[in-house]
C-alpha cells in the first residue's frame, strides 16, 4: 500500500510489544510526517543499545557495564540476595526503598514448554554464588503466577541444599499480578513480611 522503504518502517515497529497494524502505521507516518531529528534519534538509540547493552557480570540484569551500578555499590548488604524475574521488577523494587541488598535477574521464568529451564535462567550461576559468597539468605520476589511459583520452588529447593536461609515475599499482591506495576508500599509491605520457605 505504501512504498517499500514506509511498509518496511511499519512492519519493523510491529515488533514493539502491543504494537498492532495501525499504530504501527501511525507511528511510521507520524515520524516521517513530523519529526525526523526524533526518527534519527531512535534508530541511533536503537542501534547503540542493541550492540552495547548485555547482561551484569554478577545479577544478570541488563547493563552496558562489566557489572551494574547495583552489584558495583559497596554500600549495598551481600548478605541477602533477591531474585526477580526481570529488569523492570529491580526497578520497582528500588523505588520502594526497602531492600539494600544485591539482586539477580532471571530474565524470565521457568516454562519447560517454551524450551525455559534452569541454565537459560542462570540459576546454575546463582547456585554458585550461593556456595561461594558470604550470602545468608534468598529473598525470592518471583511473581504470583504458575510459573513464577514453579520457578521459586526450584530456587528454593536448589538454595536450601546449601543450608541458606530461603524466604519469598508475601504477595498482598493480586494473583497473576506482575511487580513491576504493583505499588512501591504494597511492594515494601511483601517485602517486610515475606515468609521463610
Ligand atoms: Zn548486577
Amino acid at each position: 500500500m505504501f512504498s517499500p522503504l514506509i511498509d518496511q518502517l511499519i512492519s519493523a515497529l510491529r515488533i514493539l510489544p502491543g504494537v498492532g497494524p495501525k499504530s504501527a502505521q501511525r507511528m511510521a507516518l507520524n515520524l516521517l510526517e513530523h519529526n525526523r531529528d526524533g526518527a534519527i534519534n531512535l534508530a541511533e538509540a536503537l542501534q547503540q543499545a542493541a550492540d552495547s547493552v548485555t547482561r551484569c557480570e554478577q545479577c544478570r540484569t541488563l547493563t552496558e557495564q562489566a557489572s551494574c551500578s547495583i552489584c558495583a555499590n559497596p554500600r549495598r548488604d551481600r548478605s541477602q540476595i533477591c531474585v526477580v524475574e526481570t529488569p523492570a521488577d529491580v526497578l520497582a523494587l528500588e523505588q520502594s526503598a526497602m531492600f539494600s541488598g544485591i539482586y539477580f535477574v532471571l530474565l524470565g521464568k521457568l516454562s519447560p514448554i517454551d524450551g525455559v529451564g534452569p541454565k537459560e535462567l542462570g540459576i546454575d550461576m546463582l547456585e554458585e554464588r550461593l556456595i561461594t559468597e558470604k550470602i545468608e539468605e534468598v529473598i525470592i520476589a518471583t511473581n504470583p503466577n504458575v510459573e513464577g511459583e514453579a520457578t521459586s520452588h526450584y530456587i528454593a529447593e536448589r538454595a536450601k541444599k546449601h543450608g541458606i536461609k530461603v524466604s519469598r515475599i508475601a504477595h498482598g499482591v493480586p494473583i497473576g499480578g506482575e511487580l513491576e506495576y504493583i505499588d512501591g508500599s504494597t511492594l515494601a509491605h511483601a517485602l517486610s513480611s515475606r515468609r521463610e520457605v
